[in-house]
C-alpha cells in the first residue's frame, strides 16, 4: 500500500484559510481599509461595484510598498507588523496576522498598484487564484491601490452563498463606518457604483460621529473622558432622549479596533438605568485605550471579540465613566451620590491588577473615585459585578401559555383565565364565546376595553388586539388582496442615514404592496406619495422611521423571513398604542374586527390580546 498523505497545494491551502478571513465582500473592505490605516494614510478612498461582488477597491496615500514587499505581501503569514513573539503583545497596528492579502488573492482577482515616496517607479501586480499573472513597473503616485475583483469567482459555492446586493451593501457600509469612526483624523470616502455615499474630511471625533450617524446627534452628545494609568476611556454617549429601539448606534473600540462585547455593553446600559425605557438603547461611541499586553485580540479570526486580562475592572471603569459623564451634564437629577460599599470589597477594586502596579494605580484618578466617599459615580446594585453571564436573564417568557401558567400559579384557584389558545369560536365543547351586540364598551386607563360577552366579560388590550387585526389584514395582502392606500396631501420627503437608506431600499417592494407609495428621491432621500389607510395623515415620516427601527430590532430573529419581519414591524408601528383615548365607535370596530380574526386571542408574537373572565369563575370568586 502506498502512503496517502500529501501536502495541499498553496492555492488550495490559501483558499481554505481564506474562508476564515474573507467571508463576504465586506470582509475585504475591512482588511483593505485597515491596511491603509496601518500604512499611515491620511486619505483613503473605498470604491465598490455591485455591492462589492464585482469590485472592492481601496486607494490610499500611505507609505506604499517596495517591489519586493509588494510581491511578498500576498504570501501567507507575510506581515511587516511583527518580528518576534513579544511583538504580539505590543500590537498597535490593525493587522498583524499577514493573512488578509493572501486570502483575498486566493479567492478573487487582485490588482495592486503601489509606490513608495523614495522610489522612482511603482509596482503593478495582477494575481488570481493565488497565482501571479503579471508583474511590471508602473507610474503611480505615492500610496497603494488594491482592487479585489469578482470575489469567489473560483469558489462558486461561496459566491452563490452571498446575499442580495442591498444586504451585502449593508455589511460594507457597516465595516466602512467602523473604520472611519475609529480614525476621525483620516479622510474617507465611499463610492458605490460611481455614486459617492460618504465623503468624510478629517476632523474631530464629534464631527465624524455626526457625519456618520446623522445630524440629529449634533446637540445630543455627552463627552466621556476618564484617564487612568491602567486605561483611558473617551468618546461620546447620547443624551437619554436619543435612545432608540435598536442597538444600531453603539460602538466600542479597544485600541481603535471595533469590538463587540455584550459584557461592556451591559456596563453602559447599566449606567443609563432608569434614565431610558428598558427596551431602548442609548447611542454611544466609546474608545478604550490600554496596554496591548492587557488584551488578547487574537481569539477570533475577524477580531471582533476580545479578551481582557481583567474584565471586571474594565466593566467597572466603563460603567463609572459613563455615569460620571451623564452626571456631569446633570442629566441624572436623582443621582445617588453614595458609593456602594460592596464594590470596594471586590478583588478587582481592592487589589488592582498586580501588586507592582498597585502603587501607581492607587494614585490614579479613576481608582480613587472608587475608594472615595461622595464621588459622582453611582454604583448601586450589589450584584452588578457578578460574572457577566448572570446579567442576562433567561430569555423572557412572553408566550401566552407561560403568562397564563404564571397567572394561574398566582391565582388562588378561585378563578381562572381563558386558557384555550385555539379559536374561542370553535373551542371544544364549551359554550361559544360571543360578543353581546350593542352592549356598552368601556375603556380603562386609555389602554383596555371591557367588553361583555355571553360567557362573562373580556378585558381587551387595545394595542395587542389591533396588532392581531392588522397582522391578518396585511398578511392577506400576500395572498393577493389589495391594500387600501391613501395619497398624501403633499409628497413627504424622508432623508435617512446611509445605512437606513440601504435598508429601506431593500424593503421598498414589499412596503409598496402593503399600501405605501414610496420612491427613492436622490441620495439617501425618499419621497412618500401615499401610505396605508391605517397611518394618520401627517405621521407618514415618523411611521417609516419607527418601522425601520422596529425592523432592525427584529433583525436578530433569524427564524423570521424578511417579509415576516417587515409585516410585524409595520403592524407594530400602525397599531394604536396604550394612552390613546378611543371613541365608542372605535372601540366597537376594534372589538368586532378582533372577533372576525382567524386567531383573535393572541398576537403574532404570542401575547394574549384579551383575558376572559367567565361568569361561573366570577361567582366562585365571590364565594357563591
Ligand atoms: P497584515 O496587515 O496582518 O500584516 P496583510 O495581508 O493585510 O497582513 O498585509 C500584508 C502586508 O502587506 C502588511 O504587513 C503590509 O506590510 C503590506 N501592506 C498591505 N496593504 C498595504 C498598504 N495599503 N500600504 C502599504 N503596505 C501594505
Ligand atoms: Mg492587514
Amino acid at each position: 500500500m502506498s502512503d496517502k498523505i500529501q501536502l495541499l497545494p498553496d492555492n488550495i491551502a490559501n483558499q481554505i484559510a481564506a474562508g476564515e478571513v474573507i467571508q463576504r465582500p465586506s470582509s475585504a473592505v475591512k482588511e483593505l481599509l485597515e491596511n491603509a490605516v496601518d500604512a499611515g494614510a491620511t486619505e483613503i478612498r473605498l470604491l465598490v461595484a455591485d455591492a462589492g461582488k464585482s469590485l472592492v477597491q481601496v486607494i490610499d496615500n500611505g507609505s506604499g510598498m517596495s517591489e519586493t514587499d509588494a510581491r511578498m505581501s500576498f504570501e501567507r503569514h507575510a506581515t511587516s507588523k511583527i518580528n518576534n513573539i513579544d511583538d504580539l503583545f505590543r500590537i498597535r497596528t490593525m493587522g498583524f496576522r499577514g493573512e488578509a492579502l493572501a486570502s483575498i488573492a486566493a479567492v478573487a482577482q487582485v490588482e495592486l498598484k503601489t509606490r513608495r515616496q523614495e522610489d522612482e517607479t511603482g509596482t503593478y501586480i495582477e494575481i488570481e487564484n493565488s497565482m501571479v499573472k503579471k508583474q511590471e513597473p508602473v507610474a503611480y503616485t505615492q500610496g497603494t491601490s488594491i482592487a479585489m475583483k469578482n470575489v469567489f469567482f473560483n469558489v462558486p459555492a461561496r459566491r452563490n452563498f452571498l446575499k442580495t446586493n442591498p444586504v451585502e451593501m449593508r455589511h460594507i457600509v457597516d465595516e466602512f463606518i467602523r473604520v472611519a469612526m475609529a480614525f476621525p483624523e483620516i479622510s474617507f470616502s465611499l463610492t458605490a457604483n460611481g455614486q459617492e455615499m460618504f465623503h468624510l474630511t478629517g476632523g474631530t471625533l464629534k464631527q465624524r460621529i455626526v457625519h456618520l450617524l446623522g445630524a440629529s446627534y449634533t446637540a445630543k452628545l455627552v463627552t466621556v473622558q476618564e484617564k487612568t494609568d491602567y486605561l483611558n476611556i473617551y468618546g461620546f454617549t447620547g443624551k437619554p432622549d436619543t435612545a432608540k429601539k435598536t442597538r444600531g448606534d453603539q460602538y466600542f473600540f479597544v485600541n481603535n479596533r471595533f469590538i463587540r462585547s455584550a459584557y461592556l455593553n451591559h456596563a453602559v446600559m447599566s449606567a443609563y438605568q432608569q434614565m431610558i425605557p428598558s427596551d431602548s438603547f442609548p447611542m454611544y461611541v466609546l474608545f478604550i485605550d490600554l496596554d496591548p499586553a492587557q488584551v488578547d485580540i487574537n481569539v477570533h479570526p475577524t477580531k471582533q471579540e476580545i479578551k481582557f486580562e481583567d474584565e471586571k475592572i474594565i466593566y467597572a471603569f466603563v460603567q463609572s465613566a459613563v455615569k460620571h459623564a451623564l452626571a456631569q451634564f446633570s442629566i441624572t437629577p436623582t443621582l445617588n451620590f453614595d458609593l456602594d460599599p460592596s464594590i470596594q470589597q471586590l478583588d478587582a477594586v481592592a487589589k488592582p491588577f498586580t501588586e507592582d502596579k498597585k502603587a501607581t494605580t492607587e494614585a490614579s484618578s479613576l481608582y480613587n473615585t472608587f475608594s472615595q466617599k461622595n464621588q459622582a459615580h453611582l454604583i448601586e446594585s450589589k450584584s452588578e459585578l457578578k460574572h457577566w453571564k448572570d446579567f442576562y436573564p433567561e430569555p423572557k417568557q412572553t408566550g401566552f401559555k407561560s403568562i397564563l401558567s404564571a397567572a394561574i400559579e398566582q391565582s388562588t384557584g378561585k378563578f381562572e383565565y381563558e386558557t384555550s389558545v385555539s379559536n374561542p369560536q370553535t373551542a371544544g365543547s364549551e359554550q361559544k364565546m360571543q360578543l353581546i351586540e350593542d352592549a356598552p364598551l368601556i375603556q380603562l386607563h386609555n389602554t383596555y376595553i371591557v367588553a361583555p360577552v355571553n360567557t362573562g366579560f373580556i378585558l381587551i388590550h387595545q394595542q395587542l388586539a389591533h396588532e392581531r387585526i392588522l397582522y391578518e389584514r396585511y398578511a392577506a395582502v400576500s395572498k393577493g388582496k389589495s391594500m387600501a392606500s391613501q395619497r398624501s396631501l403633499f409628497p413627504i420627503t424622508v432623508p435617512l442615514s446611509a445605512q437606513d437608506a440601504v435598508l429601506l431600499q431593500e424593503l421598498l417592494p414589499d412596503l409598496n404592496t402593503l399600501g405605501y407609495e414610496i420612491e427613492l428621491f436622490g441620495k439617501d432621500t425618499f419621497v412618500i406619495q401615499g401610505s396605508p389607510a391605517d397611518v394618520e395623515q401627517g405621521n407618514e415620516k415618523l411611521a417609516i422611521e419607527q418601522m425601520l427601527e422596529q425592523y432592525k430590532h427584529f433583525s436578530n430573529e433569524v427564524k423570521f423571513s424578511k417579509r415576516e419581519k417587515l409585516l410585524r414591524s409595520v403592524v407594530w408601528q400602525h397599531a394604536i398604542k396604550p394612552g390613546k383615548a378611543l371613541a365608542l365607535k372605535e372601540m366597537k370596530t376594534l372589538t368586532e374586527e378582533l372577533f372576525a380574526c382567524d386567531q383573535p386571542n393572541i398576537t403574532p408574537s404570542g401575547n394574549p390580546t384579551y383575558i376572559a373572565f367567565k361568569k361561573d369563575y366570577m361567582e366562585r370568586m365571590f364565594g357563591r
